[in-house]
């Protein structure tokens, strides 16, 4: 899968969104997430992000921090 992390806070440029072919979006009051259980993986969404905020789980911090912060917001705010 592929997560969002913290650049993307106040950016939200949304090109990303236009680009991803499973919709798996999510959307915050400041931040967007991926829901890791519906990314295909493609990797399309990724250079379209102008801050960089979006990062193969591979890349991830050694505790899976943004793994569990996309898991869980996924779940509580709207796909978009
Ligand atoms: Fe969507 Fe592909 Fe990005 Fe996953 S990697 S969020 S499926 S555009």
């Amino acid at each position: 899968t592929y997560l969002v992390t913290d650049a993307c806070v106040k950016c939200k440029f949304m090109d990303c969104v236009e680009v991803c072919p499973v919709d798996c979006f999510y959307e915050g009051e400041n931040f967007l997430v991926i829901a890791p259980d519906e990314c295909i993986d493609c990797g399309v969404c990724e250079p379209e992000c102008p801050v960089d905020a979006i990062v193969p789980d591979a890349e991830d911090e050694p505790d899976g921090k943004w793994l569990n912060i996309n898991a869980k917001y996924a779940k509580a705010w709207p796909n978009i």
